[in-house]
């Protein structure tokens, strides 16, 4: 299918194959995946397997644990407070969309916080720039969402602060390009946008973070029992994980992160330039400074012309292709497994759709 869902998004259809290949045996065991015992050997290999391939893959020192978590990042927007909000400082976040603000509302019931940042009155069009953040003395941390996925903007550069845990929401856009690990303090994301299925979401938190945590947390709620535990304290989520450790392999097999970064520039050039082209038939809903590799969205000149453009992009076979709500229009999300090819015929649809009309 040509699926530009938002999340659950698109997987790599080798990882299906592969998924597919083992689906009633795996490894010769007589049992399904999800029929192994997460304390059998069999899942072990599985288990520390993709712990292995996320250090590689993302370049994740040592002085980093990796989590396997569940509840989505939605449960980060309370874990992330609950652990690291100490009493007497304030939680920093910069608004940039609904996922912000979420994580904002979270935090607010576990503690104090403030706004360092937002560009809300502009629609969330634009990502604040860095010297516009203005951390409160006592900041426990900051908080950035790293790519808004309903409102289509990125951050390019991130804030710097040695004395400020940087604490980033990365579920869409982890894994789609290079980065030094070392700028941040925690970063998280549920898997089902750039690294597999639903059920398992990923945190990668500096080992210095975890003294932090308050002991007297619920056991489940704290980052301590996951490390401690090698995030097997109770049942993992363990087909979620199977399928992340194959999504990794194919992002080794494909060359790693410089290749899939390249792709995505390519991707999001095709339909930029679309967009850029059309003289104002498409046009972006965020700022050129500010666009999104992985998020693509747009409107067209009136509701009308998008409700057509949404009807026919379907009956061409162009699946989830519509805007979320607060934003309207369009959206084409491009994540690592959306082949060139299937954006190049995006690309070809809209500018047929143009000339039509
Ligand atoms: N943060 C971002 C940037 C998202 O795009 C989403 C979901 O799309 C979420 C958080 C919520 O994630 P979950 O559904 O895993 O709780």
């Amino acid at each position: 299918a040509l699926n530009f869902y938002a999340g659950p998004a698109a997987l790599p259809l080798p990882v299906l194959k592969e998924a597919e290949k083992n689906w009633l045996n795996y490894n010769g065991s007589g049992m399904a995946v999800m029929e192994l015992s997460h304390r059998s050997k069999e899942y072990d290999a599985i288990h520390q397997k993709a712990q292995d391939l996320l250090r590689s893959v993302l370049s994740i020192p040592d002085s980093y644990e990796v989590l396997f978590l569940q509840g989505g990042a939605s449960l980060q927007f309370s874990m992330v407070p609950m652990n690291l909000l100490t009493s007497g400082k304030a939680g920093n976040y910069v608004l940039t969309g609904v996922w912000s603000e979420k994580a904002l509302q979270e935090a607010e019931k576990v503690g104090q916080v403030c706004v360092a940042a937002s560009s809300k009155e502009e629609n969330y069009r634009h990502i604040p720039k860095i010297n516009e953040i203005k951390l409160s003395e006592d900041a426990a941390y900051l908080h950035i969402t790293s790519n808004n996925t309903i409102y289509g903007t990125q951050w390019d550069h991130y804030p710097t602060n040695e004395a400020v845990p940087l604490i980033v929401d990365m579920s869409s856009d982890i894994m789609s390009k290079r980065l030094n690990i070392e700028n941040f303090d925690l970063i998280y994301a549920g898997a089902q946008k750039n690294l597999g299925p639903s059920g398992v979401t990923i945190a990668i938190i500096n080992k210095k973070l975890l003294s932090h945590s308050n002991p007297s947390l619920p056991t489940m709620l704290n980052y301590n029992t996951f490390a401690k535990h090698d995030s097997l304290y109770n049942t993992p989520p363990t087909l979620a994980i199977y399928l992340l450790k194959l999504v990794l392999e194919w992002a080794e097999q494909e060359g790693g992160l410089s290749v899939i970064e390249k792709r995505n520039e390519e991707k999001a050039k095709i339909l930029y330039n679309c967009i850029d082209e059309s003289e104002g038939f498409y046009k972006g809903h965020a700022e050129i400074d500010s666009r999104s590799k992985m998020n693509v969205t747009f409107t067209l000149k009136d509701e009308e012309t998008s409700k057509q453009f949404l009807q026919q992009a379907k009956e061409a076979g162009f699946i989830g292709l519509g805007g979320h709500r607060s934003v309207g229009g369009c959206r084409a999300s491009i994540y690592n497994a959306v082949p060139v090819e299937h954006v190049e015929q995006l690309a070809e649809f809209m500018k047929t759709f143009q000339y039509k009309y």
